[in-house]
């Protein structure tokens, strides 16, 4: 998930949360399991906020693969090619399309 998604899902989870732990009634039973529910929701939207985007630092594919060539000084990426692999894969193939046609 994105950390835009994140944040929502953080944001939507502590609302459901206060909505119930605010209630004229102690939450019991059912509404205590939605409670813990949404706690749990909320922590873990806000874990992700804090350990933030993966090791790639790209938004569509955080936790995919590095690309091995990153950093490499004797092979180095073109400028302005970035650590996640996927997205290196994607323009090697726009690349080699351009070359051959
Ligand atoms: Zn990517």
């Amino acid at each position: 998930m994105s950390q835009q998604s994140e944040w929502h899902t953080l944001q939507t989870a502590l609302r459901t949360a206060s909505d119930i732990a605010f209630l004229e009634e102690r939450p019991q039973g059912e509404q205590a399991e939605v409670l813990v529910d949404a706690l749990r929701r909320a922590v873990s939207a806000a874990l992700a906020l804090r350990d933030g985007p993966g090791d790639t630092g790209c938004s569509v594919h955080p936790y995919g693969p590095v690309d091995p060539l990153h950093g490499d000084k004797e092979d180095p990426l073109p400028p302005g090619w970035g650590r996640c692999l996927l997205c290196n894969d994607r323009r090697r193939r726009a690349g080699a399309r351009r070359r051959s046609a």
